[in-house]
């Protein structure tokens, strides 16, 4: 059982920690609310650790909410002989489906069309052998079925949309995919459980120095202005492509040198591909992802250098086009730019090879301690997020006075995972005594997973909360309120595109759901009407500058129309860049 419960997040929550964070010394500060931040937290926590963490931005914002959402060993890395960190990253699939968070986290299967006639097959299929059977070494149970080999027309029947001369036979394997943006709340609500004192929209600016020691940061509340001293006998810098920034204000001493690569996704509805698998296709530099994504599919990625806003990386038109063309190579329906519902674009943190072209970087991490009291952590990928963190603290742990617990983060569930199954096979009596439909609740425990007895007793308090969202029907007006008072949503933008997907999922990216949401947050948040109107302005500049961006030619030209919406809660120039 979690000591603190399930670590609520909310306003009140938000500023007794900020007031803890100026009162004590932590043993651990984490710098940065990703996978990795907030992975490192619950790992110092659960040892003992008292620790505290602040992110300049949404918890998640970064390229933790915009990744492909898979939880994979990266088949693409067995062509590289890498079978290590494809062994270590499929351990870590099993475990994070089976025992920490399996309410959000799924199979997914894959259809891999082959194009050659006969070695193709004994290639594509020795690789994939290879993968299932290193998802269970070491004992571990993988918990997803073993690949399948299928004729041309099995494939045809089990993803119909696909041009028949486009392939001439396939495979099916399986892989788990991630709400990348929803795991991250429920990792930093576990931290918070097990004590840890969390603010969003906090920036660090600056460290405390004592001679070379670091002894702490400075950092500004940026929803009030206040500045902050946060002491720590250990900061550990968990920023992801922010990272160089940090190691800046120790006069740029440090061996981490991060460098950014734009991988962009397309949303598109469900009807426009007919099948009933993921697809997987080979691109000239790297692999094409399919992904069911709800009433969706997900379509991805791109790997390109990015030297521009960090905050916002721009997906342009060029990054479209490539992805409709590579897609469309095998479909016999094409996709247009009329069929795109949603995009987004996601830079991943890659430790920088002097002249290596990004796809072929590695995704490893590493950790480094470049002057006494700082740890710097990067590189990796999602789904080893946790050995990150484990591997972060443990450094924290050479520096802390006194013997430190090893971690045991392995052992943790998150917030919601414990009792999932049972309480996943009780769902039509769930239905039944709260009245919701069993989707609802399906869609519900998805989400949540056991926590969402604290969403139906919202509803039962106010059972207008148990009503959809007028133009974002697939959630409930419960799930922005709960957003709120649980998960650290601040602003309009947290609820629409992290805490829920509305703004990827709809075709409007959630201008006509805008209104009701603002409505529903401004109870909890306190707002007033000039605060909700603020909030829909803002959204409405950033939706208008993000199509805008996706019309233009060049980098440079999307990056600057996105960057001309301004951020509702802008960031300092110094620190944690734009
Ligand atoms: C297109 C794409 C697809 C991907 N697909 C997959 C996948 O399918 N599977 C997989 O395993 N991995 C995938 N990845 C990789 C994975 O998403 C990343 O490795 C991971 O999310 C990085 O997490 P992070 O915590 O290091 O960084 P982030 O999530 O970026 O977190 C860093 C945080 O630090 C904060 N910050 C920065 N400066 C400051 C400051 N001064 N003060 C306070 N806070 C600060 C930022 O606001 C940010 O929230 C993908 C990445 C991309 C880009």
């Amino acid at each position: 059982m979690i000591p603190g419960g399930t670590g609520r997040l909310g306003p009140d929550e938000r500023a007794a920690a900020l007031e803890a964070l100026v009162t004590h010394e932590f043993q651990v500060l984490v710098v940065g609310g990703g996978v990795v931040g907030a992975g490192s937290a619950l790992d110092a926590a659960t040892r003992g650790l008292s620790v505290g963490l602040v992110e300049a931005r949404d918890f998640g914002s970064g390229t933790s909410s915009r990744s492909s959402k898979l939880i994979h060993g990266g088949l693409r890395y067995l062509e590289q002989f890498d079978f290590g960190l494809v062994r270590e990253a499929l351990t870590e699939r099993a475990l994070l489906l089976q025992r920490i968070a399996p309410h959000l986290i799924k199979p997914v299967s894959f259809l891999f069309p082959f194009t050659h006639i006969g070695w193709e097959r004994a290639y594509v299929g020795a690789g994939v052998s290879i993968y299932d059977l290193l998802g269970i070494a070491r004992g571990q149970v993988r918990g997803l079925p073993i690949h399948r080999q299928l004729t041309r027309s099995s494939a045809l029947r089990l993803a119909p949309a696909l041009r028949k001369s486009a392939l001439t036979g396939a495979l099916l394997y399986w892989d788990a995919q991630v709400d990348d943006a929803r795991y991250v709340v429920d990792l930093m609500r576990t931290a918070a459980a097990y004590g840890a004192q969390v603010a969003s929209r906090t920036q660090v600016t600056g460290l405390l120095r004592e001679g070379e020691r670091v002894t702490g940061v400075r950092a500004v509340d940026l929803e009030s202005g206040t500045e902050l001293l946060i002491r720590a006998q250990q900061v550990v810098n968990a920023t992801g492509v922010w990272t160089d920034e940090i190691q800046a204000m120790v006069g740029g001493r440090g061996s981490i040198n991060v460098r950014a690569s734009k991988g962009i996704h397309l949303v598109v509805p469900r009807d426009r591909i007919q099948s009933h698998t993921g697809i997987i296709l080979r691109t000239p530099l790297s692999v094409l992802f399919v992904i069911p994504w709800g009433r969706h599919w997900i379509i991805g990625t791109t790997d390109t250098d990015w030297a521009l806003s960090k905050a916002h990386p721009a997906a342009s038109k060029a990054d479209i086009d490539y992805v409709l063309s590579q897609i469309n190579r095998v479909l016999a329906v094409p996709l247009t730019h009329d069929d795109v519902e949603g995009v987004y674009a996601g830079l991943r943190p890659l430790l920088a090879g002097e002249s290596e072209s990004t796809s072929k970087l590695s995704r490893e991490h590493t950790v480094a301690h470049p002057v006494p009291g700082l740890v710097m952590i990067a590189g990796g990928k999602y789904t080893t997020y946790r050995l990150m963190a484990r591997d972060a603290i443990d450094a924290v742990a050479h520096g802390l006075d006194g013997k430190v617990a090893p971690s045991c983060t392995d052992q943790v569930p998150l917030a919601g995972a414990d009792g999932f199954q049972a309480m996943w096979n009780a769902r039509a009596a769930l239905a039944k005594s709260s009245r919701l439909h069993v989707a609802r609740i399906e869609h519900l425990l998805r989400r949540y997973g056991t926590l969402i007895g604290e969403l139906l007793d919202l509803i039962a308090d106010d059972p207008s909360l148990g009503k959809p969202i007028g133009g974002a029907d697939d959630y409930l007006r419960v799930e922005v309120v709960y957003a709120v008072t649980h998960e650290g949503a601040r602003h309009l933008g947290d609820v629409l595109a992290r805490r829920t997907h509305v703004s990827i999922e709809t075709w409007d990216r959630g201008l006509s759901a805008a209104d009701e949401v603002a409505e529903l947050m401004a109870v909890p948040m306190r707002w007033k009407a000039r605060q909700v109107a603020r909030e829909l302005e803002n959204y409405r500049a950033e939706v208008a500058a993000e199509r805008k961006s996706q019309e233009a030619d060049t980098d440079t030209d999307a990056d600057a129309i996105r960057l001309g919406a301004p951020d509702i809660v802008p960031v300092l120039a110094n620190g944690a860049g734009h």
